[in-house]
């Protein structure tokens, strides 16, 4: 079979009557609906003027029809450029300005000021029922289309990175790149034809499209398609699940229900988590509750997934596993690029078939981002334990030299999550006039017994090294966080930048 992902996603092979999507109202899709759809889809592109290479910007809510959009671009050959809902139509205006899409796909309600950024480009909408003026266009389309051959290095998607830390980057995601992680996905964690998972991750975000998108359509498994993460919704469907995939907050907020219950999940094999860390803490209560040890992993916009605990062997809470089969990972000084022995903290560097292209239209910072042997320069600073399993310890950016000093905020966090009284913190390090960065702590109380900056202060005094100790402790009601739970530090620093001027 060709490189093709299309082919690979819906796979001829695979039983037309099978289930593949089931939607909240109930509706249901067989594989045999969706090849069909994904032929109208390919064919209403192509008759939008779409040509292969030609980019296809998105940004519509999470439906049937969207992830049919997903489909019918890399049928048609067109390069599928996903946009997050809640960008403003201003930020819509960078996107569209740097990619320059033969087509953007938006929801009526947005239509005026979609049209406004649009440019030249053709303008279909598409609302949250799949109805809008590309439906109107599907209709008249047959449902036979000839796949467009491609080959491993022409583009599949660009995916804009989430912007945690500065503006968003579009990386070049091509074929062999998606199509050698849902392989590799799908053989680790076990997907079958048998499987069904529990979807209530954004369309628009590596995690919820090619994670898990292509890693269940791939095993021709059934997705329950959430418009949304909603606990009630979820625990209503965990009984029939076999499979989840989300971010810690998911896991967060279904403990939270009474309802979560051991029973509750008893057909579900595997719970995985991504995007953000997962505390260890929330580790251990899932399984006290479930009986489920969550698998974390991690990855990037950029490589996709790149390391997971294993699904036979130790989970080990707080780490995020084992490099994938086929990836590389490395650690080394952020400064210098030498590498550094296992156990030392440093950049993670990554090598394998699934690490981009490069990012759109930005050579000096994709040439930038790279070894010259290739290794791609990920950002997160990490260690490799004795045992090979990746411990990230946090971002580059986020790291605080306090008086000549490296604080990692993980390990000052980790101290502060397991007093009393604490939810959630972040910690960061502003301006300070004497240490150049002071460390700040931000944090959220759980309300079981009170918890104040002098409370806090007195209790790490015993616990972390004096320049690791926070100079100020910030009690909130909550931590800022971006549509992908990931909490916005940079964002911390602004608001707290004058804290020790
Ligand atoms: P930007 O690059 O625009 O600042 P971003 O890095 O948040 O945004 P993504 O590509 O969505 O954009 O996220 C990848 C990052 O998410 C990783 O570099 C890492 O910092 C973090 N991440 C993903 N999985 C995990 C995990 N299991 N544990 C800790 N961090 C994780
Ligand atoms: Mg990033």
């Amino acid at each position: 079979m060709s490189e093709s992902l299309f082919n690979h996603l819906l796979n001829p092979s695979v039983d037309p009557g099978r289930a593949a999507i089931e939607l909240a109202d109930g509706r249901r899709a067989t594989y045999g609906d969706l090849r069909a759809a994904s032929g109208r889809m390919a064919n209403a592109i192509a008759a939008a003027g779409v040509r292969p290479g030609d980019r296809v910007a998105v940004q519509v809510e999470k439906s049937f029809e969207a992830l049919v959009l997903y489909l019918g671009c890399l049928r048609s050959g067109a390069v599928y450029l996903p946009l997050n809902t809640a960008y403003t139509p201003t930020e819509l205006g960078y996107f569209i300005g740097d990619a320059e899409p033969a087509l953007v796909v938006c929801d009526p309600a947005r239509l005026d000021a979609t049209a406004a950024m649009a440019g030249d480009a053709r303008l279909l909408t598409l609302d949250a029922e799949g109805r809008g003026t590309l439906a109107d266009a599907l209709a008249a389309q047959p449902d036979d289309f000839a796949t467009v051959a491609r080959g491993t290095d022409d583009l599949a998607a660009i995916l804009y990175t989430s912007g945690t830390t500065g503006r968003s980057k579009g990386a070049m995601l091509t074929q062999g790149n998606l199509l050698s992680n849902a392989r590799v996905l799908c053989a680790e964690w076990r997907f079958t034809q048998d499987d069904v998972l529990l979807h209530a991750l954004p369309l628009f975000h590596t995690h919820g499209l090619f994670v898990a998108c292509n890693v269940a359509l791939m095993a021709g498994a059934t997705m329950i398609l959430l418009p949304r993460f909603d606990p009630a919704a979820m625990l209503e469907r965990l009984p029939r699940s076999t499979a989840m995939m989300g971010v810690p907050t998911f896991y967060t907020r279904l403990l939270g229900q009474d309802a979560l219950t051991a029973d509750l999940c008893r057909s579900v094999r595997l719970f995985v988590s991504g995007s953000a860390p997962l505390l260890a803490e929330t580790h251990r209560a899932w399984e006290s509750r479930t009986g489920h040890r969550i698998l974390e992993r991690y990855g990037m916009t950029e490589t996709g997934m790149l390391t997971s605990n294993p699904y036979d062997g130790d989970r080990i809470a707080g780490t995020v596993g084992l490099p994938l089969p086929g990836v590389k990972a490395r650690i080394a000084d952020p400064q210098t690029g030498a590498l550094l022995p296992d156990g030392e903290i440093g950049v993670v560097e990554v090598k394998g078939p699934n690490v981009f292209k490069g990012y759109w239209r930005m050579p000096e910072k994709t040439a930038a981002e790279f070894r010259a042997d290739g290794f791609f320069i990920t950002g997160d600073l990490g260690r490799i334990d004795e045992r090979g399993y990746l411990h990230i310890v946090g971002r580059g950016k986020d790291l605080i030299i306090s008086g000549g000093f490296n604080v990692y905020p993980k390990e000052v966090e980790g101290e502060i999550d397991a007093l009393p009284g604490v939810l959630e913190s972040a910690v960061i390090g502003v301006p300070h006039p004497d240490f150049g960065e002071g460390v700040v702590a931000v944090l959220v109380p759980d309300h079981s017994t009170p918890v104040t900056e002098a409370s806090v202060t007195a209790a790490l005094t015993e616990r972390l090294a004096r320049y690791k100790q926070p100079k100020r402790v910030i009690v909130v009601d909550e931590l800022p966080r971006n549509s992908m739970g990931k909490v916005q530090k940079a964002l911390l620093r602004e608001l707290h930048a004058g804290l020790f001027q």
